[in-house]
């Protein structure tokens, strides 16, 4: 029988933010591996109590402090730097000092002053980005800002928050939580390459070549305007991760675009997964063990039956269901991406993995963990795992000035913050990028990086789906054992 820890929350915070706050205590609950069971304020004992003022937690092992303010203003909090106590990390918003997070006993109870549960709220739904100036596609910039100058998401603050609090219970001698991850691993890792341009246009292609590498690009613009050079690189890729024992996922896109319709502002790859050509290679890729997965086109997220349609002709044309997603340019609605996020769940994704800033290499909603999104207008969680894209290629590349200093550097100190927090390294490698000539560099720091997990041992290295299924089984386990922390507004 596993072990669940009892929860309180204050009835004046669980009536009007119930959906809310039962909502992020499952999240941190389960991301620690805790089964729980919500009790009333009123009982004699319980482990966690999330109360307005210490007084009201009765005997609580630990007392959280709930601050009923921030929770009425949620989306008025701007971040203004990051506040450090005690190995404990978390946002510090605009008019506030930041130093109110030390720890103190009461009786025999830990108090933590510090709202750290809106924390996470708060950075795990995105409030900030919100605000952040996009560009067309929707890509934020964030320069000059507080999040920028703190690295912030370099930092996971929220699922670090959830490992603090795990940290607290070990010390106040809690039995351990089930396992992040199997074949006792401390964090998993995974690949997902975005299959955008597998053929190129060869009269276009080195005009591209050119743009980006200046006169040193001639040689091989001119291979490839010859056809000697081109971007079907599947087998290479499979060939680099089999010597490595790994595999990743290809995300293909189900529509096919033209030049026409790229000019006039739907940028969607020119391929057709329905050809003979590309039959053959999901049945390769699939018999080498290798997952395919939707790359959902820039416009899919407009309209629930065409994303639908685009992941039925993947599913027809490779012949077996897909199950995980990613969009190509991240076009989640720039303007409302949680109405994204609920169209992975009515079109029936197991994941998807879009949530990443373009130009920022880090975990957008401040979590290393896999997780299932809060959906703000109903008031409830989704039902489709998100598993947080960490780095992609590009950002250390064409957009190096954003992520500037060493590139293996950047991507280690990533992959150590994922190990520290039990979360998951998941990348995005584009297909077209193997040849070196055409993009120095590129797969080379790919591979640099996965022979770094490989030989660290301590990493789970699987693809995209075998991890989403792990960590949904998982949190199916701890939820089964578990009572409260239902979306009704008052649990008990
Ligand atoms: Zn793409």
């Amino acid at each position: 029988m596993m072990q669940r820890l009892r929860i309180a929350i204050d009835p004046l915070l669980r009536e009007t933010y119930g959906p809310e706050i039962a909502w992020t205590w499952g999240l941190l609950l389960s991301g620690m591996g805790y089964a729980w069971e919500e009790v009333a304020l009123s009982e004699a004992l319980c482990d966690i109590a999330y109360v307005i003022a210490p007084e009201r937690a009765g005997h609580a092992r630990l007392i959280i402090c709930a601050d009923p303010q921030r929770w009425r203003q949620c989306s008025h909090y701007r971040l203004a730097g990051v506040g450090r106590n005690n190995g404990w990390q978390y946002p510090v918003y605009s008019g506030e000092s930041g130093d109110e997070a030390a720890i103190f006993a009461l009786d025999d109870s830990l108090v933590y002053p510090r709202d750290i549960i809106f924390d996470v709220f708060w950075l795990a739904t995105g409030q900030e980005e919100a605000r952040w100036p996009k560009n067309k596609h929707g890509y934020v910039d964030i320069t000059g800002t507080p999040a920028e100058r703190e690295q912030i998401l370099h930092l996971a603050l929220a699922s670090g928050i959830g490992v603090g609090l795990q940290r607290t219970l070990a010390n106040l001698g809690y039995a351990e939580p089930l396992p992040r991850w199997p074949y006792g691993k401390r964090a998993a890792a995974g690949v997902g390459h975005d299959v955008d341009y597998p053929e190129v246009i060869r009269w276009l292609e080195p005009l591209r070549i050119l743009r980006r590498q200046g006169t040193s690009g001639l040689a091989p613009a001119a291979a490839v305007a010859a056809g000697s050079r081109h971007h079907w690189h599947f087998a290479s890729w499979v060939e680099m991760e089999k010597r490595l024992n790994t595999r990743s996922a290809f995300y293909f896109v189900a529509r096919k675009g033209s030049l026409l319709e790229y000019a006039a502002g739907t940028p969607d790859s020119f391929y057709d997964v329905r050809s003979r050509r590309f039959q053959q290679l999901f049945r390769y890729l699939a018999e080498e063990g290798f997952e395919i997965g939707l790359h959902a086109s820039y416009r899919a997220f407009e309209s629930r039956e065409k994303f639908a349609a685009e992941k039925q002709i993947l599913e027809a044309a490779s012949g077996q269901p897909v199950r995980g997603n990613r969009h190509h340019y991240w076009h989640l609605n720039p303007l409302d991406p949680e109405e994204t996020l609920l169209l992975h769940e009515q079109v029936g994704f197991s994941y998807d993995t879009s949530l990443v800033h373009d130009r920022y290499a880090g975990w957008r909603r401040g979590l290393a963990w896999p997780f299932f999104p809060f959906l703000q207008n109903e008031r409830r969680e989704l039902k489709t795992l998100q598993l947080p894209t960490a780095w992609m290629d590009d950002q250390v590349f064409g957009h190096r000035a954003y992520n500037a200093g060493d590139r293996q550097e950047l991507l280690r100190s990533l992959v150590d913050r994922a190990a520290e927090q039990g979360g998951c390294m998941l990348i995005d490698v584009h297909e077209y990028i193997y040849d070196e000539r055409l993009f120095p560099e590129w797969a080379q720091t790919y591979r640099e990086l996965w022979e770094y997990l490989v030989a660290r041992s301590d990493v789970w290295i699987d693809t995209p789906c075998r991890i989403a299924d792990y960590w949904i089984a998982r949190y199916k386990t701890l939820q089964r054992a578990s009572h409260g922390l239902t979306a009704e507004r008052s649990a008990v």
